[in-house]
């Protein structure tokens, strides 16, 4: 993770720092092992087989495990005044989500930035947010909205923005199969959108290498 601007821990924490609560997923495990197990079946295989013993409780699980990120997670603030109006930035945040569309995994790299008025967030926060709303069904251009709106409500302002570049294994596997396909997106709020200049310094600290990846 980078940073342009780091949050000195020891400082005093706010006392409004917001619980961030999102309604914990109803997964039935067990139904889930049977229907993979039915899947097996569909697809022609024997689960039965040494092989694919246990796969059925195995992916049950792990469905368990990717809807169920944090989600008692609760987003520490700390008090610094010096640093009011200075851009901050955390990049390298790199998420796996899964495309609604295809149930194949996506590759997130998430970059947030934010203006400070009074308070910093804890920088481990932001992996978290970008966390718990990866880990469900999803889209990238929704996921980057999300990700900047739980931030803007933790921090208490617009002022933030949100870019994330996507890898999508439903481009790179099937379909049109292109390995090298990139999605970027970005969410801009508040003085983001209506200030030119700090605009282009979020961008410039986002993308810093212009060279397709
Ligand atoms: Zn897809």
């Amino acid at each position: 993770m980078t940073s342009t601007s780091i949050a000195d821990p020891t400082a005093p924490e706010c006392s409004a720092a917001p619980t961030l609560s999102v309604p914990a997923p109803c997964i039935d495990t067990g139904r889930v092992s049977d229907l993979i197990a039915q899947l097996l079946v569909a697809l022609g295989e024997n689960p039965a087989r040494e092989g694919l013993s246990g796969t059925p409780e195995r992916v049950a699980s792990w469905w368990n495990t990717f809807l169920s990120p944090d989600s008692a997670a609760t987003a520490t603030c700390f008090a610094e005044s010096h640093v009011n109006g200075e851009l901050v930035v955390v990049g390298g945040m790199s998420v796996w989500s899964l495309c609604e569309h295809h149930l194949l995994p996506m590759n997130l790299q998430v970059t947030a930035g934010y203006v400070p008025a009074g308070q910093l967030l804890g920088l481990s926060k932001f992996g978290r947010i970008a966390q718990r709303h990866a880990g469900r069904l999803q889209v990238q251009e929704r996921f980057t909205r999300q990700v900047a709106d739980e931030l803007a409500s933790v921090i208490g302002s617009d002022d933030v923005a949100v870019a994330v570049r996507g890898t999508h294994l439903c481009m790179s596997m099937r379909g049109v199969r292109m390995e090298a396909a990139r999605t970027r997106s970005l969410c801009a709020r508040g003085r983001f959108q209506s200030d030119p200049v700090l605009s282009q310094q979020f961008l410039a600290l986002a993308h810093p290498h212009t060279h397709p990846e």
